[in-house]
């Protein structure tokens, strides 16, 4: 652990060097935050010596943030350690059907283990080396075999494996994936939006500040830009595909004390609430509970 420690602290330095030794951003990062529109509560910084007793900087050190590029020491350390560093992913090729002159009377299967070096190049060669095999048609399909990640349960699919969830402090916080520690199932949720957990710590936070809760609480929280644009008020990300970009639609408030509910058809951080009044369909019968 201390290894660790020593490897991330490594990292931290060289990426704050020159080390400041106020509590506040060297100018040249605040003005390329300023330049990314990045606000300065969305970052986190911590700068300190091994053996120092206290950091040379400290910017909201205790507020939860994601993680930066950095935390790829652990994953990369953490592989080294378990996989060692001759470890090869492999890439399984089977053909399902038999080979004759070079023609394959079936499908070509290939399974994969998770190689995240299997890119472009290296499929080139596993190709050429089906080629080298004899291999030059395939009457069939290419299959693709995923099934080294099955079985995959992003959604129970019954009434079996429904999970409560309870307030804390008279607080209820969820965003986008399974918080029951009864679930067993794989959370794929995590897989497709891996800032959720981040987002939920966001919420926690804002509304386990001291002082009472107010609608106002709920609304700064919705319209937090922590890890912008990803953050609980989410805008889409001109780095991602088009296709994988995410935006927040809307954003509901209800008092169900009043019986009173606030809309903002938008981001909440520029669309403002508009009232609605849902006093008059909560008295309506409910035909589902009725029948
Ligand atoms: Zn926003």
């Amino acid at each position: 652990m201390a290894r660790l420690t020593r490897l991330a602290l490594a990292a931290a330095l060289l990426l704050a060097l020159p080390v400041p030794v106020a509590a506040a951003l060297p100018k040249p990062v605040a003005d390329a935050l300023r330049d990314a529109a990045v606000p300065v509560a969305a970052v986190a910084v911590v700068v300190q010596e091994v053996g120092a007793p206290r950091p040379a900087l400290s910017l909201n050190a205790r507020v939860p943030m994601n993680p930066a590029s950095t935390m790829k020491l652990f994953t990369t350390l953490a592989a080294l350690e378990l996989l060692g560093p001759a470890y090869r992913w492999k890439t399984e090729a089977y053909a399902a059907g038999e080979l004759r002159d070079g023609v394959l009377d079936g499908d070509l299967v290939l399974k994969g283990y998770g190689d995240p070096k299997l890119d472009y190049e290296s499929f080139w060669l596993l190709l050429r080396q089906l080629r080298g095999e004899g291999l030059r048609e395939i009457r069939g399909d290419v299959v693709l075999d995923r099934s080294f990640f099955a079985p995959v349960a992003g959604a129970p699919g019954d009434f079996d494996e429904l999970y409560l969830t309870f307030p804390s402090e008279g607080v209820l916080v969820h965003t986008n994936h399974f918080l029951s520690p009864r679930f067993s199932g794989r959370d794929v949720s995590l897989w497709v939006m891996p800032d959720s957990p981040f987002r939920l710590a966001r919420i926690a936070t804002a509304v386990a500040a001291p002082g009472a809760l107010s609608l106002d609480t709920f609304r700064l929280a919705l319209a937090d830009h922590a890890n912008h644009p990803s953050g609980v008020c989410c805008h889409p990300d001109p780095r991602s595909a088009r296709l994988d970009q995410g935006t927040t639609v809307a954003s509901v408030l209800m008092d169900l004390d009043t019986k009173t509910m606030w809309v903002a058809d938008g981001h909440p951080c520029t669309t403002p609430y508009r009232e609605l009044d849902y006093a008059s369909f909560l008295s309506k019968p409910a035909s589902v509970a009725a029948g």
